[in-house]
């Protein structure tokens, strides 16, 4: 049996005529394939939903969060297989707990641990599309979970990783660009990008792939690509293993994100120990800390420290580390929820001298202040004032001359 796995996300499924333009594409892979489609909400209708939750309590609980939450994709897929049917594609709506999809335990951000491969084949022999609910799947407490915001690109390569088929990612723009094309107008299209790079440029902010999607096809090495549902026959990026060809670009892709928020401890005692009493308790929490930086006094007594995590996660830390203050041993305690992150990524970046000046250089004529930077083998991340954001990508952008 030949399967493909595609997805669409919230503008590809957003409206009627956006259906039915989507259902052209599964009816044109029909013709030769099984095709399982993995659908997202329509546009707009998680953060409807997250807002409805948020009607009669600031925090609710996380079991009927994702309850409420995890239902746009059912319609989605619902509304997909009315349609398809009514054109004469022979084709069903399979919930993910009707799979199932089993997830972790925890709400809200669950990874997918196991997926029922003979149920699919089993219903691919009677019907022609499956429409399965991206974003969503179950605990072993049969509980519903929720994947984490874009997690239906996550929920749609690990289809297609279990059944061994290739996965398209139909989304709003025609491939994965050098930078965010909606910001940089004339960012230039990569056919191909190593799994690496796209893994540092999705978990660095580029929202057409989540990150977990991009891991999840590298471990599984799962054929993936990303192309446009508006424009379906222009190809779009394929998404692949490193190869000789791709390295010659020292500097590949530029990410943003604006979904940063620092925390800054002052005073800390500096001995061993001290960073465990600090990321221990987050960790416990689910809050994921991106960037740390540490100042010891000229003492080498104290040290400040200051770190990252993402926005929706402040209060919760701030609240965290509040309650750890006697045990932690610091003095203040301040935060800010206007920063954002820049990355510059690139394998090439392994044998090629200068990207870190090129980078400081820009920043600085256009008078922009970094706050932290970090570097990996293939990436560079500096926090900047949020207000800064769209200038220095574009410039950034044009001093690499990554346009087209
Ligand atoms: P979907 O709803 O289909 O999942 P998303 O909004 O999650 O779509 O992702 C697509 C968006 O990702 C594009 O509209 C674009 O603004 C943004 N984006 C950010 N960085 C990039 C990049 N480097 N290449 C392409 N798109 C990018
Ligand atoms: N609907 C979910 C979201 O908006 C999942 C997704 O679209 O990938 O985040
Ligand atoms: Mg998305």
């Amino acid at each position: 049996m030949k399967v493909k796995v595609l997805k669409f996300g919230g503008t590809s499924v957003g409206s009627t005529e956006a259906i039915k333009r989507s259902a052209s594409i599964i009816s044109d892979w029909s013709k030769k394939y099984k095709v399982i489609a993995i659908l997202s909400a329509m546009s707009g209708e998680t953060d409807r939903l997250i807002k409805l939750t948020k009607i009669f309590s600031k925090s609710p609980n996380s079991m009927d969060y994702d309850n409420a939450i995890s239902t746009g994709e059912n319609v989605s897929c619902s509304l997909m297989s009315i349609y398809l049917n009514s054109i004469k594609i022979k084709s069903r709506s399979l919930l993910s707990w009707q799979i199932p999809i089993r997830t972790s335990i925890e709400h809200t951000k669950a990874r997918i641990l196991s997926i029922n491969q003979d149920k699919i084949f089993k219903e691919l022999q009677d019907y022609d599309v499956l429409l399965i609910p991206g974003f969503q799947g179950i605990n072993s407490k049969n509980e519903i979970t929720t994947l984490g915001r874009g997690g239906s690109d996550t929920s749609a390569v690990a289809v297609a990783a279990a059944i061994d088929a290739e996965c398209i990612i139909y989304t709003d723009v025609d491939g994965v660009y050098t930078t965010d094309p909606n910001l940089v107008k004339n960012a230039k299209k990569i056919p191909q990008i190593s799994y690496e790079e796209m893994l540092e440029l999705a978990s660095q902010g580029a929202k057409v792939l989540q990150t977990r999607s991009v891991e999840l096809a590298m471990r599984k090495k799962t054929k993936l690509s990303v192309r446009s549902s508006m424009r379906p026959k222009i190809s779009g990026t394929i998404v692949t293993e490193e190869n000789s060809k791709l390295e010659n670009n020292t500097v590949s892709g530029i990410a943003y994100s604006k979904d940063e928020a620092k925390i800054t401890l002052s005073r800390v005692l500096d001995k061993p120990g001290v960073s465990s009493k600090i990321f221990g308790p987050l960790a416990k929490g689910n809050i994921n800390v991106d960037m740390i930086l540490q100042n010891v006094s000229q003492d080498g007594k104290f040290a400040n420290l200051s770190f990252t995590l993402p926005r929706g996660d402040l209060e919760k830390a701030l609240k965290i580390l509040k309650k750890e203050k006697i045990n932690i041993g610091y003095k203040r305690i301040n935060s800010s929820n206007t920063i954002s992150k820049i990355s510059v990524v690139g394998v090439g970046m392994r044998s090629h001298a200068g990207v870190a000046q090129t980078l400081f250089d820009t920043l600085g004529k256009n008078k922009i202040n970094i706050q932290v930077i970090t570097t990996s083998e293939i990436k560079i991340s500096i926090l900047i004032d949020e207000k800064f954001t769209d200038i220095a990508v574009q410039k950034l952008h044009q001093a690499y001359k990554l346009y087209k």
